[in-house]
């Protein structure tokens, strides 16, 4: 067996499939995490192995620690223990006028986000930690340049739970450095994916390209290049660093 292993949260569509992808592509041995959609998870899979790679797909609950205890033990048991984790699982999760928001709305896209890129990063690190017998590791997390600009109108919640990935990732950077481990976030501007949904789709990203510098929306291709150098032995001393993948927004 060659390569390190590397998870992929959310990784059956969007920029999660594009960092499997370019992953296997590289070298590394990707677990590839999706919540309920196994038929495009095994396509991500397929399309990995067809390219020479080594994946293999595992569900779980993100938002639930138990569940993602129990992801990063079946990765253990079928492709050995994690040294890279991409906290790439995330939602916008609705959108809504602080008044009138849903019940349980806010509760939600918080545990996802935020707690869930809390629980994978607590199982990646018992496993790469050098003070538990690990040999370090990489962690990157999905923020958005949401972070620092407070979001698109009536998405408030999904701008502060990116803001807490901000925060615990210059945290955990600090934690985890003598242990070997280290971790950055990446922050997307707008990216074509099918998170726009939410806000329009298609018609909102081809009405956005043009107030953005570039001209235009990114690619998942584009951020997942840049995921993969931060985990990376090019990125060795690079580490609590939040990088802007936006177009010049
Ligand atoms: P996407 O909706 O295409 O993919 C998100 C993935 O997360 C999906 O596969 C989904 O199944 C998974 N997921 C969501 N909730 C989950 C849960 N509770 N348990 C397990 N899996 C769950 O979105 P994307 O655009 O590819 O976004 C990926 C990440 O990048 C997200 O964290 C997002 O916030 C961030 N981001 C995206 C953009 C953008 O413009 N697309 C911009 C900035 C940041």
């Amino acid at each position: 067996m060659t390569g390190r292993v590397l998870v992929v949260t959310g990784a059956s569509r969007g920029i999660g499939a594009a960092v499997a992808r370019r992953a296997g592509a590289t070298g590394w041995r990707v677990a590839v995490h999706y919540g309920a959609a196994a038929d495009a998870a095994a396509a991500v899979v397929a399309d990995i192995r067809a390219a020479g790679g080594v994946a293999e797909a595992f569900p779980a609950e993100i938002a639930d620690a138990a569940s993602v205890a129990g992801l990063f033990a079946a990765v253990d048991a079928a492709l050995g223990p994690a040294g890279g984790l991409v906290n790439n699982a995330g939602i916008i999760g609705g959108k809504f006028p602080l008044m009138d928001a849903p019940p349980g709305a806010i509760e939600r896209v918080l545990a996802v986000n935020v707690a869930g890129t809390f629980h994978a990063s607590a199982e990646a690190a018992r496993r790469m930690a050098r003070r538990r017998g690990g040999s370090g590791g990489a962690i990157v997390n999905l923020s958005s340049v949401v972070s620092r600009t407070g979001g698109l109108p009536e998405e408030t919640h999904y701008a502060a739970s990116k803001g807490a990935i901000d925060s615990l990732t210059l945290g955990l950077a600090r934690e985890l450095a003598p242990d070997g481990i280290r971790v950055n976030a990446v922050r997307p501007g707008i990216i074509a994916t099918d998170i726009h949904d939410v806000h329009g789709g298609r018609a909102f990203l081809a009405g956005f390209g043009p107030q953005i510098p570039a001209g235009r929306p990114g690619t998942p291709e584009e951020v997942a290049a840049t995921v993969l150098w931060l985990l990376s032995e090019e990125a060795s001393y690079v580490t609590g660093a939040l990088f802007d993948v936006a177009g010049g927004r």
